[in-house]
């Protein structure tokens, strides 16, 4: 280091030139009087080349102006001012690059003149080390917020995975129900069915021995009247057979159903056929005639089961000599058809009870049945968007009405 206004030992001029921080002297005109090596070799200059320069050259234009106003400042100070510890500070090399420093500014007097001694640290390397630091403190708080997202879409998944086995549960459960259910209704039903299906099965029986022995010419009206007993019990077992088989369809899981289009009469008719096989003597069934054109868009097989069980029950609870009278009313949204008797009819008090499973009226019970008809049929067309209907005087009759959408939607 070369000092060209005031004295110096050996000593110091070695010192200043091994140490590894930089150090530059100045006058109060912030015009450099010395320069060490390290400053040179930090700053890119020739040893002796700042010499005489102004500490501008030294500072980046964008903190020029607030350096000069401050140096006076620094100048005046009587301890030591050290800047760049609290915030960045910055300086500039020859090659116009910036290096964050650190500086302390040392004012002493000689004898005749005051100088300002300027310690200068490269910080390069320490704000590199900082701003890793920091960066990798991003990128860790990233990768906790990643890491927190992953864990929230996780116990957001598994909420889903709890909500979906719980569903599936209560579906099993449901399911386990409903068989049990069904079980239960087979069961009752089938003791019931095996209790119904013996009388006519001994009517069956002795009236096939009977009809075995008439076998003159003149025995051909007996036989023909044991011959019909035989088809009507056929036909009674038959239909109690055909509620039994639709249970399960009832209860299917899956859709059973098979809405089509198809005349309406041609359901009446056949069931009203039917019907005429199991009808008491001169029971006389009235059909409308004006329904030919009338097309239908349901379940056939229901339509027809559920008109077998009016008729037949019309049949069943009322006398010979009687009429029963199918009738269709079509309106604006649905297609009402009803069959109507003038039986036994059902008491007021038992009405409300008359679609429950099993349930017989009073005065029904000396007529052979299970009690299961009526509410097979309403849970069919229930299921077909559809409804059953009654209005009844006990010994007057009974009119049951099915109500039919235009086009049915399956439940
Ligand atoms: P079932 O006729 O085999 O007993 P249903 O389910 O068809 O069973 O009918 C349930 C009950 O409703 C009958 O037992 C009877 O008491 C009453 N019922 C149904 N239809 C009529 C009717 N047309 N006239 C009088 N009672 C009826």
């Amino acid at each position: 280091m070369k000092n060209y206004n005031t004295q110096k030992t050996n000593i110091f001029e070695f010192l200043c030139g091994t140490i590894s921080e930089g150090i530059v002297i100045a006058d109060e005109n912030r015009k450099i009087t010395a320069s060490n090596n390290a400053v040179n070799s930090t700053f890119g200059y020739e040893e002796n080349e700042l010499i005489g320069e102004s500490l501008d050259i030294l500072i980046p234009p964008q903190e020029l102006s607030v350096f000069q106003e401050q140096f006076r400042h620094y100048f005046q100070q009587k301890g030591l001012v050290q800047l760049g510890f609290d915030r960045d500070l910055l300086a500039l090399k020859k090659n116009g690059e910036s290096i964050p420093i650190q500086v302390s500014l040392n004012p002493f007097e000689t004898e005749d003149q005051s100088f300002i001694m300027i310690l200068i640290a490269d910080v390069s390397e320490q704000t590199k080390q900082k701003e890793q630091i920091l960066k990798l403190n991003q990128t860790l708080s990233q990768l906790v917020d990643e890491r927190t997202e992953d864990l929230r879409q996780t116990v957001i998944d598994l909420k889903d995975e709890i909500k979906r086995r719980k569903k599936a549960e209560f579906k099993m459960k449901a399911a386990l129900e409903k068989e049990i259910e069904l079980n239960e209704l087979k069961t009752k039903f089938l003791s019931l069915v095996s209790h119904e299906f013996k009388t006519p099965l001994s009517i069956i029986l002795s009236s096939a021995t009977l009809a075995e022995k008439y076998t003159l010419p003149e025995h051909e009206e007996k036989r023909l009247k044991h011959l019909t007993n035989i088809k009507l019990k056929v036909k009674t077992l038959n239909n109690i057979l055909n509620d039994f088989l639709s249970i399960e369809r009832l209860h299917a899981d899956h859709n059973t159903y098979h809405p089509e289009t198809f005349p309406l009469n041609r359901v009446i008719n056949s069931a009203v056929y039917d019907a005429n096989m199991l009808s008491k003597e001169n029971q006389k069934i009235n059909y409308p005639d004006n329904i030919d054109e009338l097309m239908i868009y349901f379940d056939e097989k229901i339509l027809e089961l559920s008109l077998n069980n009016l008729l037949n029950n019309s049949i069943k609870y009322s006398s010979d000599h009687s009429e029963i009278d199918v009738r269709v009313e079509v309106d604006k949204d649905r297609i009402h058809i009803s069959v109507a008797d003038n039986g036994i009819g059902i008491s007021e008090e038992e009405q409300k009870y008359i679609f429950k499973p099993y349930f017989r009226a009073e005065n029904a019970l000396t007529h052979q049945g299970t009690g299961i008809g009526l509410n097979i049929v309403k849970e069919h067309l229930e299921k077909l968007d559809s409804s059953i209907s009654f209005t009844s005087k006990e010994g007057e009759g009974s009119t049951f009405t099915i109500s039919i959408p235009h086009k049915t939607s399956l439940k």
